[in-house]
């Protein structure tokens, strides 16, 4: 009988070791908003570099225009690129002639800069409506949105952002960066090293969505 009890024993330490081995697969997708930014986003570039991570960034025509050389080392290191308006203004209250403006000078910035048709849009804030929704539909881009806010922007509060992600992190999400200021190069290392300790694996945004986002679709995470 006791060796009955003890084989049970071991079997059930093997089966609690077993989850472990197979753990559920932890996808999550860094993104980074209102770049090209010169230096911070070289910065971020090499970090991933080195991490050999995948990111998305999502960009204003205007920087893109700035800065061209650091739209085709993103596309050459097999970063998705997407668009985040022209010049950052707010879209939701932009008619559908501005709106299509915008897309064309955005779209137009990009495939100029990088060769690049991007399939995804983040609108600046977060600010939305449905013929924005409508116009992403009409130019084939999915809307973009996030499921981490960091406020890696905010120097107030970007003290908080690597305990945010670290906190919130879980399969399927979207984290939300930005390459604007030097601490956040600072950020996204640390939460690259220690997520990749929890079993983290990174990939892009269509990557997270299945590989074929549907356009004119909004989403916040992977479902
Ligand atoms: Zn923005």
């Amino acid at each position: 009988m006791r060796r009955w009890i003890g084989l049970l024993l071991c079997v059930c330490m093997l089966l609690s070791l077993l989850p472990r081995a197979q753990a559920a697969q932890k996808r999550i997708a860094l993104t980074f908003d209102d770049g090209p930014n010169g230096k911070v986003t070289e910065r971020i570039l090499d970090l991933l570099e080195r991490e050999k991570i995948p990111a998305t960034f999502f960009v204003c025509g205007e920087q893109v225009e700035r800065y061209p050389a650091l739209l085709q080392r993103m596309a050459q290191d097999g970063h998705e690129i997407g668009l985040h308006s022209y010049c950052h203004c707010y879209m939701d209250t932009m008619e559908q002639a501005e709106l299509a403006d915008d897309f064309a000078s955005c779209l137009c910035a990009v495939s100029e800069a990088c060769g690049v048709r991007p399939k995804l849009f983040r609108p600046p804030g977060g600010r939305y409506s449905e013929t924005l929704v409508s116009c992403a539909k009409q130019e084939k881009l999915s809307v973009i949105l996030w499921s981490i806010d960091t406020l890696d922007w905010n120097r107030r509060e970007n003290g908080r952002s690597l305990s945010r992600i670290l906190q919130q992190a879980d399969d399927g999400q979207i984290i939300l960066m930005h390459d604007l200021l030097k601490t956040s190069c600072e950020i996204a290392e640390n939460a690259v090293l220690q997520l990749k300790k929890e079993g983290y694996t990174f990939c892009t945004v269509s990557e997270l969505l299945g590989g074929n986002p549907e356009a004119g679709r909004v989403y916040f995470a992977a479902a």
